[in-house]
């Protein structure tokens, strides 16, 4: 029977293991604090593509007649919706995983706080240098976070500000569900009584 690499099959599967994914602590933490959607993405290792938000956000802009591509090669930091009539990209981010900034998703598990703070630094200096890169190369960004677009009303309101966008001049846009009119009101603070 021939070797494998030298390996049995069960250290093997711990290699693979460990070059994937997260660890078992990480996993359960993960069960914990995020949506099934995000945590396979988390589990997978890469960014989401084609999620349902993404989906939603770009039915609704081809309803509207603004065509665009998807994943376009030589375009930096692969966006997810790319319009090159309007010079414009758009990334559709969580809000976990990306840290919306005062975002109600962008929560911050209390457990092995440098595992996380260590994975989230890093997803936002890539994303700073993605925004930058593409400004330099004279593409507008628009940057959409998942927590507009949960229900249908945010979707609709989302689509419309981002079709202002490309027809305005301005270089960014940011929708988040404070901006769509779906985020909860503040809870009073208990301190302030
Ligand atoms: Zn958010």
């Amino acid at each position: 029977m021939p070797k494998v690499a030298g390996k049995s099959v069960s250290s093997r599967i711990q290699i693979i293991g460990c070059i994937l994914g997260p660890t078992d602590d990480a996993r359960r933490q993960m069960t914990d604090i995020v949506d099934s959607q995000t945590r396979s993405r988390m589990m997978a290792g890469i960014r989401g593509r084609n999620t349902k938000p993404e989906l939603a956000l770009r039915h609704s802009l081809h309803a509207l007649g603004l065509r665009y591509r998807l994943y376009v090669k030589g375009v930096p930091g692969k966006p997810d919706i790319v319009l090159p009539k309007y010079h414009a990209v758009i990334f559709v981010h969580g809000c976990f995983w990306h840290r919306h900034a005062g975002c109600r998703y962008a929560t911050v598990p209390a457990t092995r706080p440098e595992f996380w703070t260590t994975k989230f630094d890093a997803n936002v200096a890539r994303d700073a240098a993605v925004e930058s890169a593409l400004l330099k190369a004279g593409w507008r960004v628009g940057t959409v976070w998942e927590c507009a677009l949960r229900t249908d009303t945010g979707i609709a309101k989302t689509r419309d500000i981002v079709a202002a966008w490309l027809h305005s001049g301005d270089a960014v846009l940011e929708v988040g569900e404070a901006d769509v009119g779906t985020a909860p009101r503040p809870e009073p603070d208990p301190g302030s009584r």
